[in-house]
Parts: C-alpha cells; structure tokens; sequence
C-alpha cells in the first residue's frame, strides 16, 4: 500500500529540483547501501535498511552507541573517517545525514555523479529521493510519502496501521474465515487494553459468546450479522453453565462457524479457559488462544500500585477467594500463605474478604499489613479503598465495596500509599 498526500501540492512544487516522485519498493538485499553520518538520523534510518537485508556501509567518524552497537553485531560496516566521493563508487543507494550541509551537498552531487539516489535529512529539495513513512502489518508494508511533512506522514500511516490492526480496516482475503474456536482474553474492562490479536479475532467472528466481565464496548463494533451468545443469559437448566457454554461454541464450530469465546482479562487466570480447550479437542474443533491482559496485574497497575517492587515484594501470589478458609472444597492453603512475605492478589474475594484477613493473621501475618481494593477497575466507576489485614471487614462494608475487585495485600500498596500507611 502507497499512498501519496497532496499530489497537486507536490505539482507545485516542480521549480525545485525534487518535483514529483515515482513511489517504488526498493530490494537491496546484498546490495551496497551508503550511510554517511552517524547521528539520530541515522540511527533511525539504518535498522530500516539493515532489515531488508542491505549492505550497509556507514561513513562518519563518529558514530551513536546503538550503531556501534550495530557495527560490532556485525549487521553494519563502520568507517571510522569523513566522507570521500569514492565511498559511493559500486553503492545503489545513498543517504546523506551528516549534520553539515556542505558535507551532505558534497554526497549529493558524487551520487548524481555516479547516477545514484541520494536521501537528504537535511534538505529535501536537494535530494533525488525521499523517505516515506513505513510500517508493516500481516504482509502488507504501508508507506506514506508527505510533501516533506514527516509529522504529517507518520500520523497518516499511524492511522492506517491502526485501522489494519483493529480490523477496522480490512483486506478482505486476509480475513481468517477457517471453523473453529478462539480464546480471547478481553482484558479488565477498558476496552483500549484487549490485544491487537483479540480485536482481529472478535472484527472476523460469525458467533461470538460473552462473558460478563469482558470489555462489553468492544461488542457493539461486531457487524449486524454476527451471533453474540450473552453467558449470563444461557439457560442454566439441567446441564450447568459451563457445560452449556462448552455445547454452544462446539456446536456453532462444527457447524462451520469461526467462534470468538470472549472473557474478561486472561482466559487461564481463573477463566475456565482450559475447560473450553479441552472440549474443543475432544469433539475435534480446531481451537487456539490470544492471551489476555489479567486483572490480578493490571487494575493494581491502572490503580498506581506494582505487584513486585524491588527490596519490598519479590514475589507475588493470585489467588481465587471465591470459598472461604476452610471450605472443604477450597485448594488454597492460608496459612501457609500468611507465611510468605511477597504480594498476595485475591480475585473473587470480596465476599470472603473478612474470613480471609482473620485466616492471614492467625497463620502469622501482621494486621497492620496494608490492603488496597481496587473495585471496577480501568472502568469508569474504578476506586480504590485502603485498609489493613485488621481494618478489611470494617472498610468494606463502610465503603459497601461490589464485585468486582482486585485485593492487593503487602507492603507494595505501602509503597503506593505512603502518606496514608506512615
Ligand atoms: N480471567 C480474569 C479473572 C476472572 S475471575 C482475569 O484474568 O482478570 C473474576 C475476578 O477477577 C473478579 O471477581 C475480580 O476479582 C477480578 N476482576 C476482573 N475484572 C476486574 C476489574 N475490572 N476490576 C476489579 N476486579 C476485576
């Protein structure tokens, strides 16, 4: 994809020497390509040139660490001096970005000298070709060519990844339509925080089958004709829920269809997810997954507080409050985890909040350790409450704190609260 901005403008501009340009897609594997400078220019330029497998010969006598770098890695040859016209004897394409004007009109001219297209970074009039905006997305290389607008290109080829990226836009033949199931994780509600992968996924569905806490804006951008299957609404009846919900996206598969399965945050973080995979392989559904971003990290990181902070929390734990301590179903051993000294995340906890405190304390931990609930969050309603193992009950019920919320317990909420802990 080329696109060219302001063809008429560029019209315009015919008195200087670069008048209209011929857009083309240049192969240099093997070939010699000739940087002369080694500033940020170049530093931007040559990983561009390297990946497409040129010869890069960079000319200056200093160079950025990052090109040294690059000349030690072997994937550049560095010559440690000023330019000479020579350097260009044997080169098909040359770069002009040394800081000096002169310098760089003395490259200019030993290239049309030797009938060779020279980049200007200073002076795009005096060059013989110019740089577009570039990038790449699924096989499709982008590059936008602004009348020396760089700004202006970059925005514009910005865009049109984006739109790539999110399927927004599409080329049609690229649109995965093959029967089978995709796991996306959605996220923790923000819908800027599902992946790329997640987006494309849900843009070429035909059913897609939610969950209640996924990201549900993201819902109303399926096209008209595309089955949404709502998880709260599935009849409960004789088969429990998560059997049904195993039977509908089996089902749609075999029938052909390509099922998104959207849930909130990562599917394998208490998600369920493997349920669903397992299902899938045993009816034969060809099945895959896009990881998500999990609400055990991410509303403590949107709410200002790290999971792991050096020389305060080196580890952390995720655990499901969904039973209380105690239960004979429960897997969780809570006094063994009132034994570590890292961060510990409870999910599905509000409930079992006050359970949960008393069983760290008495397996050891101090009261006073400090606890943030962060409800709603990365959504509008997101707030955080601040407590202490010892406090918890109390502050969840004054503050009537709702699922869902993420129970972030250690001394790193400390470390995102001081005043409030001091
Ligand atoms: N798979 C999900 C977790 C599912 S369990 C993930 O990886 O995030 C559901 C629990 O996740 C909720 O009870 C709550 O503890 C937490 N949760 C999910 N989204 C949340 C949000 N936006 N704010 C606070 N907690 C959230």
């Amino acid at each position: 994809m080329m696109l060219h901005m302001d063809a008429v403008t560029q019209r315009a501009g015919a008195t200087t020497p670069a008048g209209d340009t011929y857009p083309v897609g240049l192969r240099l594997a093997g070939r010699r390509v000739v940087v002369v400078g080694g500033g940020h220019v170049a530093q931007r330029r040559v990983p561009q040139l390297i990946a497409a497998g040129a010869d890069v010969q960079v000319v200056s006598p200093v160079i950025r660490p990052a090109l040294e770098g690059m000349a030690g890695a072997g994937e550049l040859t560095w010559h440690e001096r000023g330019f000479e016209e020579s350097d260009l004897d044997q080169a098909w394409y040359v770069v002009a970005a040394t800081d000096d004007p002169a310098v760089n009109e003395r490259v200019s001219a030993a290239a049309e000298e030797r009938r060779v297209f020279c980049v200007r970074a200073d002076d795009g009039r005096r060059a013989t070709a110019w740089t577009p905006a570039v990038g790449r997305h699924a096989g499709v290389t982008v590059a936008v060519l602004g009348q020396r607008e760089p700004r202006r290109s970059a925005a514009l080829r910005d865009e049109i990844l984006e739109g790539l990226r999110e399927g927004r836009l599409v080329a049609h033949e690229h649109v995965d339509a093959t029967p089978g199931v995709v796991l996306v994780g959605g996220g923790p509600g923000d819908p800027d925080l599902i992946p790329v992968a997640g987006r494309k996924a849900l843009m070429e569905a035909d059913v897609v089958v939610a969950d209640r806490l996924a990201p549900r804006e993201l819902l109303g951008e399926l096209r008209p004709d595309v089955e949404l299957v709502d998880v709260a609404k599935l009849p409960r009846g004789r088969s429990a829920l998560q059997e049904e919900i195993n039977r509908v996206i089996v089902d749609r598969a075999l029938a052909g269809k390509r099922v998104v399965r959207f849930k909130g945050g990562d599917s394998f973080v208490f998600g369920r997810g493997y349920e669903e995979v397992i299902a899938c392989r045993e009816a034969g559904v060809p099945v895959t997954v896009v990881p998500g971003v999990t609400s055990s990290i991410a509303v403590p990181a949107v709410a200002g507080i790290p999971v792991t902070h050096r020389g305060v929390a080196h580890e952390f734990t995720v655990v499901s409050g969904h039973l209380p301590p105690g239960h004979e179903g429960s897997m969780v051993r809570w006094d063994a985890l009132a034994q570590t000294t890292g961060t510990l995340v409870l999910l599905m906890a509000v409930e079992n909040a006050p359970a949960i405190a008393a069983a760290l304390v008495d397996g050891g931990r101090d009261a006073r350790t400090p606890v943030a609930v962060v409800a709603e969050g990365t959504m509008p309603g997101e707030r955080t409450v601040l407590a202490t193992l010892g406090t918890l009950a109390d502050r969840i019920a004054d503050h009537q704190v709702r699922p869902p919320a993420v129970i972030v317990v250690g001394a790193v909420v400390a470390v995102a609260h001081p005043a409030h802990f001091s």
